[in-house]
């Protein structure tokens, strides 16, 4: 949205004559909408110096509000989760294994956190390990546990719409010798679990399968396919970083005997997540030289961005049912607009089966990026998939998967909401996108 205003709180000056900040009452870090309404502001004409000094002329500014349409990706910190972090940080500096005072302080506040993951999905905190993120809890399960049977020769099944931190690993090990079966989906972007149960063989090492898609926001049948795995004694490993937050989760219920977790997609910082295994699980360390995380992770623990993951998942539980609804209906609220304004245009991947804040919809004659580019001119950030394959001339190997042409795959959208999402920001976005789709196709029309 284009706002007429000059109460710019900070601004940048830049060589290139276009000017950056934020106004300052968006930037009250404990407001509800925090980092997703912060305007950056794009100056036009004359300006003020980044030491304060006033360039000539008028300051009229010309901005454009900024809207977050792409918590898949990732997501702002929360206010409470701010606060976890900067106090852990000021005050808690001990090394976690260090026997002193300043040690303890800093282990109590780490298992304090372990308590409120663990809480989160229904498991026992000692079954929790800290890692850095998503990718590496999915390269501690899957290398972990299929080299752990010592087999030279392994078998592990998979399926064709997992997150890279997930296909790479399992791609690693087929380099290692191990056959990989990876299960295609078909146009609903849901596996099916008896498609599960007939790619088991007596050497089946690993079931690896994604609770819910990034891409499509599709929940996959984890209790269903669980029976199966735990009938043929092979464990299941399920990347849980899309569905934590979004979705009851209890991993003793699901029967799962690895869970991936990652903060930044639950409002804590990048950089921290956890794995949940299973008592019991064999795992293979992949890499060395500590025996942090009951030697499952070594290295020294990063108790403050722990905390703030235990923090959000605390947020998470006490909210999930509340964003949960809200977000379902406002995403209702978006497709339904889009589908009935829009001609050319339908929802990817099955309905009846998704965490309530992610769509993904084509926009058929459309390229895919030039519609990111043409939102963001607009001050809507979207996706045309997952966030690290941006700028890639590929078409999602999600959507490929599921038997969409290259041409209805790149002229794909996901949008993904949050806490922050409101009724306005989605009507803006539904305007926005009727007019940017209307001129891409009367450009592409005259091309
Ligand atoms: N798995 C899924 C399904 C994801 O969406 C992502 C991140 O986008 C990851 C794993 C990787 O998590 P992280 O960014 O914490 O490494």
């Amino acid at each position: 949205m284009i706002r007429d205003d000059d109460s710019v709180g900070s601004v940048l000056a830049r060589d290139a004559g276009i000017f950056m900040g934020f106004d300052a009452f968006d930037h009250d870090l404990h407001g509800g909408d925090l980092l997703a309404l912060a305007p950056f502001v794009f100056g036009r004409g004359d300006a003020r110096h980044s030491n304060g000094a006033e360039l000539p002329g008028t300051l009229k500014w010309d901005y454009v509000q900024r809207y977050y349409f792409d918590h898949n990706a990732t997501t702002p910190i929360a206010p409470e989760v701010y606060e976890a972090l900067v106090s852990c940080l000021s005050q808690v500096y001990g090394n976690a294994s260090s026997i002193h005072f300043f040690g303890q302080g800093a282990k109590r506040q780490l298992e304090a956190a372990r308590r409120l993951v663990a809480s989160l999905i229904h498991a026992n905190p000692a079954e929790v390990v800290f890692t850095s993120g998503g990718t590496e809890a999915d390269n501690i399960a899957v290398l972990g546990v299929v080299r752990a049977t010592g087999h030279s020769s392994p078998h592990v099944i998979t399926t064709a719409i997992e997150h890279p931190a997930v296909l790479g690993p399992c791609a690693q090990l087929g380099r290692e010798g191990a056959a990989v079966t990876v299960l295609r989906v078909g146009a609903s972007g849901v596996v099916n679990a008896d498609d599960v149960r007939n790619a088991l063989r007596p050497d089946t090492a690993l079931v690896s399968i994604m609770h819910a898609n990034n891409e499509l926001g599709t929940v996959q049948p984890i209790a269903d396919i669980a029976r199966i795995t735990r009938e043929a004694g092979v464990p299941l490993h399920v990347d849980g970083v899309q569905a934590l937050g979004k979705m009851p989760v209890d991993v003793e219920a699901l029967g799962v005997d690895l869970y991936s977790m990652s903060g930044h997609k639950i409002y804590a910082p990048k950089g921290v997540g956890a794995l949940y295994v299973r008592k019991g699980t064999r795992m293979a360390p992949i890499s060395f030289g500590g025996h942090h995380e009951r030697d499952r992770r070594p290295g020294t623990e990063n108790v403050p961005c722990a905390g703030a993951f235990g923090a959000a998942a605390q947020l998470a539980a006490e909210r999930l049912t509340e964003d949960a609804n809200r977000q379902a209906v406002l995403r209702d609220r978006l497709e339904n607009a889009i589908l009935d304004r829009i001609p050319g245009t339908g929802i990817n991947g099955a309905r009846w089966s998704r965490v309530p804040n992610t769509s993904n919809i084509y926009f058929d004659g459309i390229d895919g990026e030039a519609l990111v580019i043409a939102l963001d001119l607009r001050g809507f950030a979207v996706s045309t998939g997952a966030a690290c394959s941006s700028g890639a001339l590929a078409p999602s190997h999600v959507l490929t998967a599921m038997g969409l042409s290259a041409d209805r795959a790149r002229a794909s959208m996901r949008f993904s909401l949050g806490r922050g999402t409101t009724t306005e920001q989605v009507d803006a976005l539904v305007e926005a996108i009727g007019a940017s789709v209307n001129h891409l196709r009367r450009i592409s029309a005259h091309a």
